[in-house]
């Protein structure tokens, strides 16, 4: 997909995508927030859903929470870079803040699960790095989703069911990292973002660097 900024020379490294995946649960929002707070060069991206809005989640900033009929528009107007079902309702990651974000060498930090991932990446492999999070264990996960204590019992049961699903996903992923504890993984977290983005520095500046380090005639 040409979504990238044709004028390389502008730019002064490729863009990461950052996929964090996880089981709800997991650490994961926690772990994002406290890496953009970290990193402006990071953005998050804010997906679309059709899921109803839980108490303290603000339109735009969290979600896009659309009706079925505009994630069917949006579909068809090709607004989205991936879509995938989840929990029984759709989610999508909107392209346009991904093109930006490439054509400026910016970092772009995913929330998505590992259907999201896989459709990611035939077209945005080279600027892919993927992240899972594990929790120590499905008895800590399930006292993390009832500490936050805003889905119902019967979501809980559900998302208990389905966590074992996403982990058995685990080895799609570049990276997987076991959160028992949060500092330790955003530690972690931030040592592959800086590696990446090493291993991404710009081909035109570093031929320039190179040049002028050992001269044209090498
Ligand atoms: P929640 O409803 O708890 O906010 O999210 C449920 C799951 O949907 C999480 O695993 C989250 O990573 C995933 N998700 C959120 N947004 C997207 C998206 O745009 N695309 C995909 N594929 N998954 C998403």
């Amino acid at each position: 997909m040409d979504l990238v900024d044709a004028d390389q020379s502008t730019r002064r490294r490729r863009g990461l995508l950052i996929v964090l995946s996880s089981p709800s649960g997991a650490g994961k929002t926690t772990i994002s927030r406290m890496l953009l707070e970290s990193d402006p060069e990071i953005s998050m991206s804010v997906s679309a859903t059709t899921r109803p809005m839980r108490p303290g989640e603000v339109d735009g900033v969290d979600y896009h929470f659309v009706d079925d009929a505009q994630f069917d528009q949006m579909i068809a107007a090709g607004e989205f870079v991936e879509w995938a079902p989840v929990f029984g309702y759709r989610y999508g990651t909107p392209k346009n803040p991904v093109k930006a974000s490439l054509k400026k060498g910016r970092d772009i930090l995913f929330d998505i699960d590992w259907q999201g991932a896989r459709q990611l990446e035939p077209d945005f492999g080279e600027h892919l790095v993927t992240i899972f999070l594990l929790p120590p264990s499905l008895t800590e996960l399930e006292r993390r989703l009832r500490a936050r204590s805003t889905d119902s019992e019967q979501v809980i049961a559900d998302r208990m069911r389905r966590a074992a699903d996403e982990i058995s996903h685990w080895a799609e992923y570049e990276y997987v990292l076991v959160n028992d504890d949060m500092d330790a993984c955003l530690r972690k977290v931030r040592a592959i973002v800086t590696a990446e983005r090493s291993k991404r520095t710009s081909q035109i500046e570093l031929n320039a660097f190179v040049r002028d380090l050992i001269g044209p005639q090498h």
